[in-house]
């Protein structure tokens, strides 16, 4: 038996005429049995996101404010969807508890996961589907930590058999039964989840673009869209700072070998973006798959004549930044310097402290900080065993007139990093999709 996983993302579920789509979307696969739902976003540009609302009611409430106006405004979301898909469900009853809860001071994540809950009552009720509350499967510990083996088993024996089910998304519970979420845009982690537990055949992650884009659409225009992306690829570009997937979503799904497909609601006929474990050989593979950067990094550069030979040296210098609480992105060394790439903005009130506590613990002869830099990575599986992928990397730089700062290669291949001053973010992203890409 196929089965498939999907779900659906706040915009694709933030009206009655989303709900339409998603039933027909549904409807065209018989092996999409399990559907996971967030809580209704926006509908338009200024409209509020449901869980916004949520949390504002939390807010209100614990301040001691009137919060019945925004509760007013979430119940008349779920009504008016109920109202124009003539549901049976007793909206009222349900509505009336979560309000006595937040009058009670229920918490915070409570608040929060009544979207999800609330969403996917309604779902079920549309679809003729069974509902399963995903406190009852998705387990974290005492201290909010999530379970996976555990919920992996609970939720394997819930969902046995295939009944087409609704699973609401981002929550789960603790040991004691109370509701917790997982951090923002979280169902897509709740939809690798039930994934992995019913042994899908494939995760489709239903939203509203057509996947993902090979460069940031900011800065490149009208970049092409990605047609398959491998988990280890994907991880590289979404550490840069691409996102349309949750990062947790992915361990799940990539620690089983199930694919994930992002694919649209308004434009359910597009293939969308695969990620999988390993692309099949044959497939068209091009050069880079995508490129990601961010900036305002800072590069601590610490010099010692004969570092090179001293053993200790580099733990003492990432001991001083652990003790500071500053964590490390890259740590490119030469013969007598070491650098080590940290976010500029984690650094900023410690500076001097570190560079004085780095001197002292290595008796270094200099050390400096260069801030304003940025990384760009360039990832692409097709790089591989290539010869002459960086050299045409940095003749597009070097042509663009970008001056390169650092470089950075992982033996895996799979991507080159640049570090370039800020200001040449953009035009060194652009030269290299120029160069690969047009
Ligand atoms: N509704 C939650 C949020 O807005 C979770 C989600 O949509 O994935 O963050």
């Amino acid at each position: 038996m196929r089965k498939i996983v999907t779900k659906f993302g706040g915009s694709s579920l933030a009206d009655a005429g989303q709900f339409a789509k998603v039933k027909r979307i549904l409807s065209m696969d018989e092996a999409r049995r399990y559907v996971v739902p967030s809580a209704p976003g926006k509908r338009f540009k200024e409209d509020d996101k449901v869980t916004d609302l949520l949390y504002r009611c939390h807010a209100q409430q614990a301040a001691g404010e009137d919060y019945q106006e925004t509760f007013d405004r979430i119940a008349a979301r779920y009504m008016d969807i109920a109202e124009e898909l003539g549901l049976k469900t007793d909206l009222a009853s349900a509505l009336d508890e979560i309000n006595e809860q937040i009058a009670a001071g229920a918490s915070r994540d409570y608040c929060a996961s009544r979207g999800e809950y609330l969403n996917g009552m309604l779902l079920a009720d549309y679809l003729g589907w069974q509902f399963l509350d995903a406190a009852k499967g998705i387990c974290f510990d005492d201290h909010g930590a999530f379970l996976p083996e555990e919920t992996n088993q609970r939720l394997g024996q819930l969902l046995i058999g295939g009944v087409p089910t609704v699973v609401p998304g981002f929550y789960g519970a603790l040991p004691d039964g109370s509701v917790h979420t997982f951090s923002r845009g979280g169902s897509d982690i709740t939809g690798a989840i039930v994934s992995r537990a019913v042994n899908a055949d494939v995760y489709e992650n239903w939203t509203d673009v057509s996947g993902f884009l090979m460069a940031d659409p900011r800065v490149v225009e009208q970049p092409r869209e990605i047609s398959s992306i491998t988990y280890k690829e994907l991880r590289e570009l979404s550490y840069m700072g691409a996102s349309v997937l949750h990062e947790d979503a992915m361990f799940p799904v990539h620690k089983a070998g199930i694919p994930t497909n992002i694919r649209n609601t308004n434009d359910p006929t597009h293939p969308g973006t695969v990620i999988a474990l390993d692309m099949p050989p044959e497939t068209d593979t091009p050069t880079i798959t995508g490129i990601a950067g961010r900036k305002g990094f800072s590069v601590i550069s610490v010099e010692k004549a004969m570092m090179n030979s001293e053993v200790g040296f580099g733990r003492k210098v990432l001991q001083v930044l652990e003790d500071e609480g500053i964590s490390f992105e890259h740590t490119p060394t030469g013969i007598d310097t070491m650098c080590v790439v940290v976010e500029g903005s984690a650094l900023k009130a410690k500076r001097e402290k570190v560079v004085s506590r780095i001197i002292e613990l290595t008796g270094s002869d200099v050390v400096t900080i260069h801030d304003d830099m940025s990384i760009i990575a360039t990832v692409g599986r097709g790089m591989v065993h290539n010869c002459g992928t960086a050299a045409r990397l940095f003749s597009a730089m070097s042509a663009a007139g970008v001056n390169v700062r650092m470089i950075d290669q992982g033996s895996s291949e799979l991507s080159i990093l640049v570090g370039v001053n800020d200001r040449d973010f953009e035009t060194t992203i652009r030269a290299i999709y120029k160069e690969f890409v047009l």
